[in-house]
């Protein structure tokens, strides 16, 4: 029963701590135990399952134009980690929670550390972590990793996404506006017909990559014999997008991703400000 596990987030969110705290509170719970492999992967028991700990670079998106989020990406796609922690700083959410949107167009089994929650309690800030859970699919613990709280309670949900049982796990599409969503559908419709493309990424993902002017999509697509459709198609539809809105399509898509992300906080997130 081994359980392949990758820390992603910003940089400064907590990644190294909770890394650290869960290979090595072995001695301290018994429950646990832990080898380290290297200074960025490790082993350790929990629950009588082998989780095998990845610590990656810290990358605020994972639209591949540093070395780290191309780094990160393609260890997701490549390694294919059975589960992702995505790590969030409580503190700074949504800046913390582009990255979260990201990993939920890529339809992966992700659980969320809330990082720093430490910081956010003595702020008085108030955070509905259930119903931000709900609204984005994704389970969340609240976790203070430079102390070690809540490290167990993330491990028993990464088991339990693993196995299927997580209640709050499921595939939520980011909406991203009656406009995008035309040209997204559109885009769709020719990937879906490539049943060797959709086979490996969800042909959502490569459409919204599409409007981004992905260049690791594209590289991707390459390989596919409807690959020249599918570009002229995308160019055209980046093409009405931008006459439309005056704006460059990547644009458009980062927009709707912070338009979703503060639809989602203004449900869940109270200021202490707010709070008087
Ligand atoms: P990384 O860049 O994501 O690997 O982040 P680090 O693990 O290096 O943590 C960055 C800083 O935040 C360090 O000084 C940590 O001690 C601190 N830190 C980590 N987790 C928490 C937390 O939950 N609460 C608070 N207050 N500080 C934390
Ligand atoms: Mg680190």
């Amino acid at each position: 029963k081994q359980i392949n596990v990758a820390l992603v987030g910003n940089p400064n969110s907590g990644k190294t701590s909770l890394f650290n705290q869960a290979s090595g509170s072995n001695e301290r719970t018994g429950n646990y135990s832990g080898v380290t492999i290297s200074p960025h992967e490790s082993l350790v028991t929990i629950n009588g399952y082998s989780i095998n700990i990845i610590d990656l670079p810290g990358t605020y998106s994972l639209s591949a134009y540093s070395p780290e989020e191309a780094f990160v990406r393609r260890y997701i796609i490549d390694k294919q980690p059975d589960v992702v922690i995505n790590i969030v700083d409580a503190s700074n959410l949504e800046r913390n929670l582009y990255l979260t949107t990201q990993l939920i167009d890529m339809d992966i089994k992700v659980v969320m550390a809330l990082n720093m929650y430490d910081e956010l309690t003595a702020k008085g800030d108030q955070l509905n972590i259930v119903q931000l859970g709900e609204l984005l699919g994704i389970p969340i613990v609240p976790t203070v990793a430079s102390k070690g709280k809540g490290i167990k309670e993330l491990f028993e949900h990464v088991i339990q996404i693993h196995e299927e049982q997580e209640p709050t796990y499921r595939h939520i599409h980011i909406h991203y506006g009656d406009d995008l969503e035309k040209s997204l559908h559109n885009l769709q419709d020719l990937i879906w017909h490539d049943k060797h493309i959709t086979d490996k990424v969800s042909s959502r993902l490569l459409a919204v990559q599409l409007l981004e002017k992905d260049k690791g999509a594209e590289a991707f697509l390459s390989h596919f014999p409807k690959f020249t459709g599918i570009k002229s198609k995308a160019e055209q539809e980046n093409a009405t997008l931008e006459k439309q809105f005056q704006e460059d399509s990547a644009s458009l898509v980062s927009e709707a991703r912070y338009g979703f992300i503060a639809g989602a906080l203004k449900e869940t997130f109270l200021k202490k400000a707010d709070l008087q």
